[in-house]
C-alpha cells in the first residue's frame, strides 16, 4: 500500500486490489482514520484507489472506491460506524448459516420489535458473525432511514465506558447508547469479569428493550455458557439465539467463488477448489489465502494457478499448523477415548479394555510420531520392541473387523494430526 495523494480533506491510498481494500478497511479503517485525524488535527477523509501495477508510462489511477463517509450527510440518513461492505447481498448463504441468516432478516423485515429481541448470533472465529451483523444494520438503516443504529464490539463499549468514568462522564456514556434503535454488540464474550461494564450494560439493555427497541449480539459460544452474570445471561436468552457453524465444502466453494467475483479477478475453478478442500474451518483463513493469492501473483507477476495456491498454502500451514504430537498427549486422548486410567496404560495390567487402549496407544505413536519401535516400547512401561510390532498388528487387524472401533481409532488419528489446514 503507498499513499498516492493528500489534500487537505482527502488522503488517497494505493492498493493493488479489492482485497487488499476490504481487509485495510475492516482491519485498520478506524486506526488510520483517527490517527489522521490525531496528527493532522482535523477531520479527514481516506479514499482507497485501487491501481494494478502496469508498469504503463503514465499510471493514471482511477478511484474506483470511496470512503463513503462525507463528513456532511444528508439529515434522514443519521451517521453510523457500520462497514458498508459487508451486505446481506454478498452474505453467502448454507447449510451452516442459513437459520441465522433467516433470523436476521425477519428481524430487519418485522414491525414487530419484541420479536427476536434480541437476537443473537453465536459461533466460532472467521465464520461470519460480525458481517451478518454488520449486513443487519446496513438493511435496517435502509428500510428505517430515521433510525438510529449503532454498532459497537463490547471491547469498545468497555473501553469507552472506563474513559467515561474516568473523564466523570459517566451520565453521557449512558446517554449515548441509549439513543439506539438498533443496538448491536459484537463479541459480547468480553464482557465476561467486566462487572461493572457488565452492570451498565445490563441497564442499557433493559431501557432499550423496555422501550421496544432492537437488540443483537454476538458471541462466540452459547450465551450461557460465556459466564456473564446471571441477570444478564437471562436478558440474552429471552430472545432468539441462533448459531453459526463452519461451512461445508459446496458453501466454502460458493464463497470463494463470490470473493473471487469481487475482486474482479478470474480464478481458475481447480484453484477455488484446491483451497476450499484444504481450508477447512474458517472463512476468515480461506479469504486470507485468497488475499495472499492475489499479492503474490500481483507481486511475482504470475498468474494465479494451481502451483501459486500451493505456495500460499504452506505459507500458511507453516504459521497455523499445529506442533507435533507426542506420546504423553496420545497417552491421554487414549485413556480418555477407552475410559482406562493413565497409569494403567503405562502399566503392567493385562485386562482386556486395558490391553487394547495400550496397544492403540501404541500403534498411534507409531503412527503419529518419528520414535522408534525400541523407544515406543520403551515409553510404555519398558517393554520389547516385539510388542510394539504386535500391538500395530493387532490394532490393524481389530480396526479391519470391527467398523465402531475402526471410527473411533480414526477419530483419535485426526484429533491428535489434524491442524486446522492439511497440506
Ligand atoms: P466472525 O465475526 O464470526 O469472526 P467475520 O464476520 O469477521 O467472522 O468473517 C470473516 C470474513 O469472512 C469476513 O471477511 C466475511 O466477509 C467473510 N464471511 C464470513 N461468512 C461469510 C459468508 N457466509 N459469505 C461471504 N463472506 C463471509
Ligand atoms: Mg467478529
Amino acid at each position: 500500500m503507498k499513499q498516492l495523494a493528500a489534500d487537505r480533506e482527502v488522503l488517497t491510498l494505493k492498493v493493488p486490489n479489492q482485497f487488499f481494500y476490504d481487509w485495510m478497511k475492516s482491519h485498520y479503517g478506524d486506526i488510520i482514520q483517527d490517527t489522521l485525524a490525531e496528527v493532522s488535527g482535523r477531520a479527514m477523509r481516506v479514499e482507497y484507489s485501487v491501481v494494478m501495477d502496469d508498469h504503463s508510462e503514465n499510471p493514471q489511477p482511477e478511484p474506483f472506491f470511496e470512503e463513503k463517509k462525507p463528513v456532511i450527510r444528508k439529515p434522514e440518513r443519521l451517521p453510523t460506524n457500520l462497514n458498508e461492505q459487508f451486505t446481506f447481498e454478498n452474505f453467502v448463504e448454507g447449510p451452516n448459516n442459513q437459520f441465522a441468516k433467516a433470523a436476521a432478516e425477519a428481524v430487519v423485515n418485522s414491525n414487530d420489535n419484541n420479536m427476536y429481541n434480541p437476537l443473537v448470533v453465536y459461533g466460532g472465529v472467521g465464520l461470519g458473525k460480525t458481517h451478518l451483523l454488520h449486513a443487519i444494520g446496513n438493511a435496517f438503516r435502509q428500510y428505517n432511514p430515521g433510525k438510529q443504529v449503532i454498532y459497537v464490539s463490547s471491547e469498545k463499549f468497555t473501553l469507552d465506558f472506563i474513559n467515561a468514568i474516568r473523564e466523570n462522564k459517566a451520565a453521557m456514556f449512558s446517554q449515548k447508547y441509549r439513543k439506539a434503535d438498533l443496538l448491536i454488540v459484537d463479541d459480547a464474550q468480553f464482557f465476561k469479569k467486566k462487572e461493572r461494564t457488565q452492570e451498565e450494560f445490563f441497564h442499557t439493555f433493559n431501557e432499550l428493550h423496555m422501550s421496544g427497541k432492537r437488540i443483537i449480539l454476538s458471541t462466540d459460544r452459547p450465551p450461557g455458557e460465556i459466564g456473564l452474570q446471571k441477570r444478564l445471561t437471562s436478558r440474552f436468552l429471552a430472545g432468539l439465539t441462533t448459531d453459526i457453524q463452519s461451512p461445508d465444502f459446496e458453501t466454502r466453494i460458493a464463497i470463494l467463488r463470490q470473493k473471487s467475483d469481487e475482486s474482479g479477478i478470474e480464478i481458475s475453478y481447480d484453484v477455488i477448489e484446491y483451497l476450499a478442500t484444504n481450508i477447512e474451518s474458517n472463512i476468515r483463513e480461506l479469504q486470507g489465502a485468497l488475499i495472499r493469492l492475489l499479492a503474490y501473483s500481483s507481486l511475482a507477476k504470475s498468474d494465479i494457478n494451481l502451483e501459486l495456491a500451493h505456495r500460499v498454502l504452506l505459507d500458511i500451514t507453516g504459521k497455523t499448523a499445529k506442533p507435533a504430537v507426542n506420546m504423553e498427549q496420545i497417552v491421554e486422548s487414549a485413556s480418555e477415548s477407552f475410559g482406562v486410567k493413565k497409569d494403567d496404560i503405562y502399566g503392567k495390567g493385562r485386562k482386556q479394555e486395558v490391553a487394547l487402549a495400550r496397544q492403540a496407544a501404541m500403534y498411534l505413536s507409531k503412527e503419529l510420531t518419528h520414535n522408534s519401535l525400541k523407544s515406543i516400547g520403551l515409553f510404555f512401561g519398558g517393554r520389547d520392541h516385539s510388542t510394539v510390532i504386535h500391538a500395530c498388528k493387532t490394532i490393524r487387524g481389530k480396526m479391519d473387523d470391527d467398523d465402531i472401533f475402526n471410527a473411533e481409532v480414526k477419530t483419535l488419528l485426526r484429533r491428535l494430526s489434524g491442524p486446522v489446514l492439511k497440506s
